[in-house]
């Protein structure tokens, strides 16, 4: 293999001769390591990985194919602005700026921008206090520069620690390699607000259960 690249929720895995493996984990998708050697793979094993100390298998994933360069260039030219891959505030804020749609689905639209799933856009919500049944164009451009803020931050940290986190150390009372789990988050899977202690809803927006704050999220219903 001569390299791995991500773009939005996408992955590439290049081997000798351009060919590519085209990787979206969708809900489902993991990789999960052993040892190696590996033992005869279990069930159903999209890929496997085998290096000299760890075999990584690939399950449960969305895609899992082999393209050509063309097909990854047309993957990722329809992709919206990637945050971690040098994507520019100035084409989320074209993206959204003119549109209709509630923000709460224009965050989970990866022609919008990309690489942002259900968790994340509940947690860059709820931190900036955003309403997600308002437009897009409606936001006020310091609700923008917050917003992109926001996920930039809360992407960037997700990525150093393998994981998304939306916490911070001093919030957590412990340094973030240290969370469990359920205290990577502040809202999403919660039931009270950590705020102002009010109740959380879980409403769909853009077919998908968004967990937010009525109160601090000042959602009209
Ligand atoms: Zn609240």
């Amino acid at each position: 293999m001569e390299s791995v690249d991500a773009a939005g929720k996408h992955l590439f895995y290049v081997f000798e001769g351009e060919r590519i493996v085209h990787v979206h984990l969708g809900r489902y998708g993991s990789f999960v390591s052993e040892p190696s050697p590996p033992s005869p793979a279990k069930g159903q094993v999209r890929m496997r990985i085998v290096g000299p100390e760890v075999t990584l298998d690939l399950r449960g994933p969305t895609q899992c194919r082999v393209i050509d360069e063309e097909t990854r260039v047309s993957i990722v030219d329809k992709l919206g602005p990637d945050p971690l891959a040098g994507g520019k505030r100035a084409d989320f804020l074209a993206n959204i700026s003119k549109s209709n749609k509630p923000i709460g689905g224009l965050l989970l639209d990866q022609s919008v921008i990309a690489g942002i799933g259900n968790i994340l856009r509940a947690e860059i919500l709820f931190e900036t206090a955003i309403d997600p049944n308002r437009a897009g164009k409606d936001l006020t451009p310091d609700e923008f520069s917050r917003l992109w803020r926001s996920l930039s931050k809360m992407m960037k940290v997700s990525l150093k620690h393998g994981r998304i986190i939306s916490v911070t150390a001093r919030e957590a009372g412990k340094p973030l390699t240290k969370l469990a789990d359920k205290e990577r988050f502040r809202i999403y899977g919660k039931s009270e607000c950590p705020r102002c202690g009010g109740a959380i809803t879980q409403t769909p927006v853009a077919s998908r259960k968004l967990y937010a704050c009525p109160q601090c999220q000042d959602i009209k219903n």
